[in-house]
């Protein structure tokens, strides 16, 4: 009897330990993310993870919030290398699962430098960027992402200016360092970079919570945005409050790309969204382009409510190697689409007719 409470004490002890590495945190991992030539379209990724002797596996993001689906693009990344103590390692993928992968750091080595090249045609033009932390950085299994700090740093041409969520500790020049952060909100957090830049803050009157309409455009016309246009944001930020009596941020940018030549669409995060619209360059030019666009920012904001501060269990992941369950994709999407739509109609920037 007492022989079996020992080795029980001893089990619950064990499995204890086992838990603690499971959770262990990681980092600070330095990521440097280089943008020398804008015209080349290629990002330099350099991240220096402190690491342990032995075995190591890393995930490149799979499972991207906000699109539901297994799509992080991992077949773009170009001339992957590790080093560690002073040697170039071999690495494996895993044979089923082509975003992990499998390395051994040897004995003595304390740091493993990752390199890469990301090329990103649909998201960089020779005078912007749009960049998504989750193309250009891996990550180590086996602890929530919550707990891998990052620390970010990026070099852009020294005359763009740039936008985030994220809290800027200094710029010099071309380098940019943002203040650390975990790697889940990192990957929630993109930046916006331009030439052709502006920024006009969309806070309501009386409000302590600053809101910001960031947009970066292909040209200086891109980026003109009316005062009657400039309103109508103000109003969907004031029209939202009313609606949800709350917001769960420390600021908000709307991040917005006009540009003829990137991808568009939109995809939400909690202090940011990352609009790219439709009709590109022209979005504020004219009543019918901006009617056409006119519901993409509210829809993005509304999930900054429902879907990233309030979200469906299943589509809560510890990392970004776990499969999301999206049978309440509903609630998450149907749901913000038709809120989404109702504040285009209450803000003013669709008429009730629209
Ligand atoms: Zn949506």
């Amino acid at each position: 009897m007492k022989r079996l409470t020992w080795l029980l004490g001893a089990v619950a002890f064990i499995a204890c330990i086992a838990d603690a590495n499971a959770q262990a945190p990681v980092g600070p991992v330095a990521l440097t993310v280089r943008l020398p030539n804008p015209g080349q379209k290629l990002l330099f990724v350099d991240e220096v993870m402190p690491v342990k002797p032995g075995p190591l596996t890393l995930y490149y993001p799979k499972w991207i919030p906000g699109d539901h689906t297994p799509d992080g693009e991992i077949e773009k990344i170009l001339g992957l290398e590790f080093t560690a103590g002073g040697k170039r390692l071999e690495w494996h993928r895993d044979e089923l699962d082509k975003f992990t992968f499998l390395l051994t750091i040897p004995a003595g080595a304390d740091r493993l430098d990752i390199r890469f090249e990301f090329p990103a045609r649909d998201r960089i033009t020779a005078n912007l960027m749009d960049l998504t932390w989750d193309n250009v950085a891996l990550y180590q299994a086996g602890s929530p992402t919550k707990l891998q700090m990052y620390e970010p740093t990026l070099v852009i041409p020294a005359d763009w200016k740039f936008a985030a969520a994220l809290e800027t500790a200094k710029r010099d020049g071309a380098t940019i360092t943002f203040k650390p952060v975990p790697f889940n909100t990192l990957v929630d957090s993109p930046v916006i970079a331009g030439k052709y830049f502006r920024s006009v803050d969309v806070t309501p009157t009386g409000a302590s919570v600053h809101r910001y309409l960031d947009m970066v455009g292909d040209s200086e016309s891109a980026v003109k945005i009316s005062d009657k246009q400039i309103a109508g944001f103000r109003s969907l930020v004031e029209q939202a409050q009313a609606l949800f009596h709350s917001h769960h941020y420390d600021s908000y940018h709307f991040l917005v790309t006009l540009s003829d030549h990137t991808s568009v669409g939109g995809l939400e995060h909690h202090q940011s969204s990352d609009d790219r619209a439709r009709s590109g360059s022209k979005m504020f030019a004219d009543a019918d382009h901006f009617m056409l666009d006119g519901s993409l920012l509210p829809h993005e904001y509304t999930h900054s409510w429902n879907g990233k501060f309030m979200r469906p269990a299943g589509l809560w992941q510890p990392d970004f190697e776990q499969p999301e369950r999206a049978g309440l994709l509903w609630v998450y999407e149907g749901l913000t689409v038709y809120l989404g739509d109702v504040l285009t109609v209450r803000s003013g920037l669709w008429s009730a007719d629209t």
